[in-house]
């Protein structure tokens, strides 16, 4: 099933795929774009190449390794010159609470697990996922955005989505919209897709 969405088709079974069509609106007018795991920068790059002037993207990874590919893939790549980047080496719970204090994000995005073609021992942890999107959601611009694609096909994965889903089943109606998206008739946990705005 594939939905045509400005000229691209997109599978509608596949988390990554589908929130572009939520990053393709947000990038609209973003002024400030966190990339909360940025790994090989793919999610990077298709954000930097819908950038507007003066939008400013920041790319965090807990590993070095991935914060050289990203710079590189990006750099291979022409991007806008009005467009800015940052690159951040450290864990995105204390990089969203201490480099970006000051910062107010329209869109910040996170796909959880471990780095493809990476030493798959460092993944994402639930803590600091959660304390990572409680920084980004006190930081969120008016109609701002955090997505966050979870990876249930593993056991720690399933873990960290758990305990995701029970954090963010509590954020406060008022000031969040908070959607869960998932594919419904597929085997071996497909990645699902979480979608936050502040009201
Ligand atoms: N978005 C990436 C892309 O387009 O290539 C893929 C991201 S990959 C699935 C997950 C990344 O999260 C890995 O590169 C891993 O190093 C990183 N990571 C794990 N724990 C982290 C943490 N606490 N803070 C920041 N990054 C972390």
């Amino acid at each position: 099933p594939n939905l045509k969405w400005g000229g691209f088709v997109i599978n509608i079974n596949n988390a990554v795929q589908f929130q572009h069509l939520i990053w393709d609106r947000c990038m609209e007018n973003a002024k400030v774009v966190v990339d909360a795991t940025c790994g090989n920068g793919h999610d990077l790059l298709y954000l930097s190449k819908r950038a507007q002037k003066a939008c400013h993207l920041y790319g965090i990874d807990i590993q070095m390794k991935a914060i050289k590919t990203s710079k590189e893939l990006l750099q291979s790549n022409d991007i806008a010159p009005e467009v800015s980047l940052t690159f951040i080496h450290d864990s995105h719970d204390l990089a969203v609470a201490h480099q970006l204090k000051d910062e107010v994000i329209d869109l910040m995005i996170f796909n959880l697990g471990y780095l493809p073609g990476g030493d798959h021992q460092v993944v994402t942890k639930p803590h600091q996922t959660i304390d990572a999107i409680n920084e980004g959601l006190q930081k969120l611009s008016k109609s701002g955005v955090i997505t966050i694609v979870a990876y249930p096909g593993t056991t720690e994965g399933f873990e960290e989505m758990q305990s995701l889903k029970s954090y963010l089943s509590d954020l406060d109606q008022k000031i969040y919209n908070v959607c869960h998206w998932h594919p419904m008739n597929q085997i071996h946990n497909p990645p699902e897709l979480f979608i936050l705005q502040k009201r």
